[in-house]
């Protein structure tokens, strides 16, 4: 497993400089770290914006269910970590991982895993909220990553405006189990922070692999084995010892991102490279530009997803699908024929498909 050098400051990520407001303290701050920002951002800035009624793909009722879906989100954010509780039985630490696992997939999730927490897993600082700027890490030596299905129909409409209420629902379904999940920990007297849209202090993809759930892949973030990149992931922080994951081999993903491109060329942004990945920090990766993919968000006024819709991974977690998984899995030659066999039945560049009837009230 390849580990990054350093730490990511959340400050620079897209969300926390959309969130800094011009003429403000902050806001000059942070440019004057950051010079090389300026212009990318005044760039973003000059567009309509996320879930904008000026936006390319404005829907009333999905832009405004988004927004009420994401800060019915935020309405956790005070309850993502506390106190724990007096520890007043010894459960062992298996039993209760065990459990857990058996919740969070009852609860919906796809995939859940275990891993022990590293450096790498935590930003170095945090950029946004009211803890801005304090140092993010917590003394929590271990992390349960799940993730949860993004809704296949509503996705194959990316760029357009169903995505956003779909990302935004599924924010909100990791939000509730993560909770949940960590809140139980606490009640059986551990530490657990859940690190939820817009309160982070860890890197979802990094722990979330490091757990066994999948690789990263040429768009800079998770690949499941089971439905690639079409899902949101959420983490619970912890002292509880948790049993580690076992180490599972998903470099294959790897090679077939290699072949296979496709997000790079639906990208309405060419923010993903067709290139070769990159030593980044110390590591082997690929990196989209997240300037380009943000501000492409504030023209269609959605979370675009269409790199995500498109993937040939993506494609439902059914016997077919599977078989052909299994096959890039295991055959090189394959690899290439699968390419080839997304393209003639998908097309190279898939145009989005239509609205479902029941969303556009007919
Ligand atoms: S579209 Fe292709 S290249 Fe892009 S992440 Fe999916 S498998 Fe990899
Ligand atoms: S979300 Fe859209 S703009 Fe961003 S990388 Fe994916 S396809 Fe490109």
């Amino acid at each position: 497993m390849e580990k990054p050098l350093g730490q990511i400051n959340e400050k620079t990520v897209m969300f926390s400089r959309k969130l800094l407001d011009p003429g403000s303290e902050r806001y000059e701050k942070y440019y004057e770290e950051f010079p090389g920002h300026k212009e990318p951002d005044l760039h973003f800035r000059s567009k309509p914006g996320l879930l904008n009624e000026h936006a390319a793909f404005y829907d009333p009722f999905a832009f405004n269910t988004a927004s009420a879906i994401l800060k019915s989100v935020k309405a956790f954010h005070p309850i993502v970590d506390g106190e724990p509780a007096q520890r007043t039985s010894d459960i062992e630490a298996e039993k209760i991982a065990s459990s857990i696992r058996k919740w969070i997939l009852r609860e919906g999730a796809v995939s859940v895993g275990f891993t022990k927490t590293h450096d790498y897993h935590w930003n170095s600082v945090i950029g946004r909220g009211d803890d801005f700027g304090k140092r993010a890490q917590l003394p929590h030596s271990h992390a349960i990553a799940f993730t949860v299905e993004m809704d296949k129909k509503f996705m194959d409409t990316a760029p357009h405006a169903p995505t956003v209420m779909e990302s935004a629902n599924q924010y909100m379904r990791a939000a509730v189990i993560a909770t949940e999940v960590a809140m139980i920990i606490r009640k059986l007297g551990y530490h657990a922070r859940a690190h939820i849209d817009g309160n982070y202090r860890v890197v979802c993809p990094l722990v979330a692999r490091d757990a066994g759930l999948g690789e990263i892949g040429r768009m800079g973030i998770l690949m499941t084995p089971e439905i690639g990149p079409r899902v949101r992931i959420a983490v619970v922080t912890t002292d509880l010892p948790l049993p580690l994951s076992a180490k599972a081999d998903h470099s294959h993903m790897i090679k077939f991102c290699r072949i296979c491109k496709k997000c790079a060329h639906v990208c309405p942004s060419q923010a993903i490279s067709v290139d070769d990945r990159k030593d980044i920090h110390g590591v082997k990766r690929w990196q989209i530009n997240q300037e380009s993919c943000y501000t492409y968000w504030c023209i269609a006024g959605t979370d675009c997803g269409k790199c995500m819709s498109d993937c040939p991974y993506s494609h439902p977690n059914n016997l077919f699908h599977n078989m052909i998984r299994a096959l890039i899995k295991n055959s090189f030659i394959f690899r290439h024929f699968a390419v080839k066999m997304d393209d003639f039945f998908y097309g190279r560049k898939p145009k989005p498909k239509p609205i479902p009837k029941w969303f556009q009230g007919t």
